[in-house]
């Protein structure tokens, strides 16, 4: 099974490529990961990004669909991978349907974890840490027994910037523009599956699993 995995951040996609990969045995992909590789082996293409990055330049979608090529081609990929984190645009998009096409795959789904802006904009910015010994609490999901108190210590709880309601937004939006476009090339060619992630985690995972069943089948 060749997926593609997308959601917004905060919509669970790294918890949910996890149980993926966990129950499908097949190698998660994510692009972070892929430019390590390749540095580390000192590939070809491996060094060419390094040069660029050590510039502080973004690495040239050529260089990167190069290592995604390397990648899908490695014998780990026979029966199936999750790439996470790319494409980012529809040209990456449409070179990976072109390297796919090379190797005699494509893919079987683009799998959307919805979560609808509110509810991320409460899972993003709820965090709060303490002070005094970093432990960290979500005003939603692990709350202090005490408003702003650390349980832990006593200490003064703080949201970091990061987190904060304006830079989330942004954050948000930029994600939303990007991934836009995507969605629409890859609903377009048939491959976009949308799950709902306001669900409980374990029942996002059932209907993945249950979409990834029918595939297997
Ligand atoms: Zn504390």
């Amino acid at each position: 099974m060749n997926l593609v995995l997308m959601g917004l951040p905060g919509a669970g996609k790294g918890t949910q490529a996890e149980r993926i990969v966990e129950k499908y045995k097949i190698p998660h992909i994510s692009t972070g990961d892929m430019f390590r590789a390749a540095m580390k082996d000192e590939t070809e293409l491996g060094l060419k990004a390094k040069s660029f990055m050590d510039k502080g330049e973004l690495v040239p979608d050529e260089v990167t669909i190069g290592i995604v090529q390397e990648r899908l081609s490695k014998e780990d990929c026979q029966k199936g991978f999750l790439l996470d984190g790319f494409p980012r645009t529809v040209a990456q998009a449409e070179a990976l349907e072109d390297i796919l096409h090379g190797l005699n795959k494509k893919i079987d789904y683009c799998i959307n974890i919805q979560v609808d802006l509110d509810s991320l904009m409460e899972r993003l910015t709820g965090r709060r840490i303490c002070k005094s010994c970093g432990a960290t609490y979500h005003l939603v999901f692990n709350p202090p027994s005490k408003p702003g108190v650390c349980d832990r210590c006593g200490g003064e709880l703080y949201q970091r910037a990061d987190d904060n309601a304006e830079t989330v937004q942004n954050r948000l939006n930029v994600n939303i523009k990007q991934t836009k476009p995507l969605l629409d090339f890859y609903n377009a060619k048939g491959y976009l599956r949308n799950i709902d992630g306001e669900q409980a985690i374990n029942k996002v995972f059932a209907d993945i699993d249950h979409l990834l069943g029918i595939l297997h089948a």
